[in-house]
C-alpha cells in the first residue's frame, strides 16, 4: 500500500505559504509506515519544532489502474474520508530552500492519519463537500472540494500516468488554508459534512 499526496491544490493555501500556483499537480508519496494506527496518538518527532497539521479529503483505491481516463476514474474508488498530512514545516522549508526532496519532512513515521471511511454513495456529489478540522474544539481549517484546483477524478487520471494505483492505496487531495502548528496535548478532530471521522491526541 502506498499513499499519494497532492500539494498546492487550493489557491488559498498556496497564497498562505507564498508558493507558486503549479501548472500540473504537485505529487509526493508517503510509505505505509507513515500511517498512524487506529487509536494511537501522534507523537511529535524530535527532529522538528514546527509540526503542522493539514486536513485533506482522502479517497481509497479499490481497483488496480494505470492510465485511467478521467471519465472512468470514479470506478477506481468507493470510499472517502478526511485525514491529516502532518508536515515538519521547518525541515520542509530547509529542503525547499536547497531544492531537495521533501520526504524527510512529509513521509516520516506517523505523518499520515486517516479517519473512518464513508461510502462515496453517501454523497450526491464529491464536488461540493465541506470538511473541517477542529483543534481543541476550535475550528482551524475549513474547506470545500469545489475549491480544488484539480478535481478528484482528474487527480486520479494524472497520478495513474506515473504510478500504477493498487487496491488500498490512499490519495490525499491537498489542504485548504489555515495550516498551523500542533503542540503536546492538543486534540484534533476531523469532520466531513458535519460527521466526526477522527479524533487524535498529540503527544
Ligand atoms: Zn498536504
Amino acid at each position: 500500500m502506498k499513499i499519494i499526496c497532492v500539494g498546492r491544490n487550493y489557491a488559498d493555501h498556496i497564497a498562505e505559504l507564498k508558493n507558486e500556483t503549479p501548472t500540473d499537480p504537485v505529487l509526493f508519496l508517503k510509505p505505509d509506515s507513515a500511517l498512524i494506527l487506529k487509536q494511537h496518538p501522534f507523537v511529535i518527532p524530535e527532529f522538528s519544532s514546527e509540526i503542522h497539521y493539514e486536513i485533506e479529503l482522502v479517497v481509497k483505491i479499490n481497483k488496480v489502474g494505470k492510465y485511467i481516463e478521467p471519465q472512468f476514474a470514479s470506478k477506481y474508488y468507493n470510499e472517502i474520508t478526511v485525514g491529516i498530512d502532518f508536515t515538519a514545516r521547518d525541515l520542509q522549508q530547509k529542503l525547499k530552500d536547497k531544492g531537495l526532496p521533501w520526504e524527510k519532512a512529509k513521509a516520516f513515521d506517523g505523518s499520515a492519519l486517516v479517519g473512518n471511511f464513508l461510502p462515496v454513495s453517501d454523497f450526491d456529489s464529491l464536488e461540493n463537500l465541506n470538511f473541517e478540522l477542529r483543534k481543541n474544539n476550535q475550528s482551524v481549517q475549513v474547506g470545500n472540494s469545489a475549491l480544488m484546483l484539480t478535481k478528484i477524478d482528474d487527480l486520479i487520471a494524472y497520478i495513474s500516468t506515473f504510478f500504477t494505483l493498487k487496491i488500498g492505496d490512499l490519495i490525499f487531495t491537498g489542504t485548504p488554508a489555515g495550516v498551523g502548528k500542533v503542540e503536546e496535548n492538543d486534540v484534533l478532530e476531523g469532520y466531513l459534512e458535519n460527521q466526526k471521522l477522527f479524533r487524535l491526541q498529540i503527544k
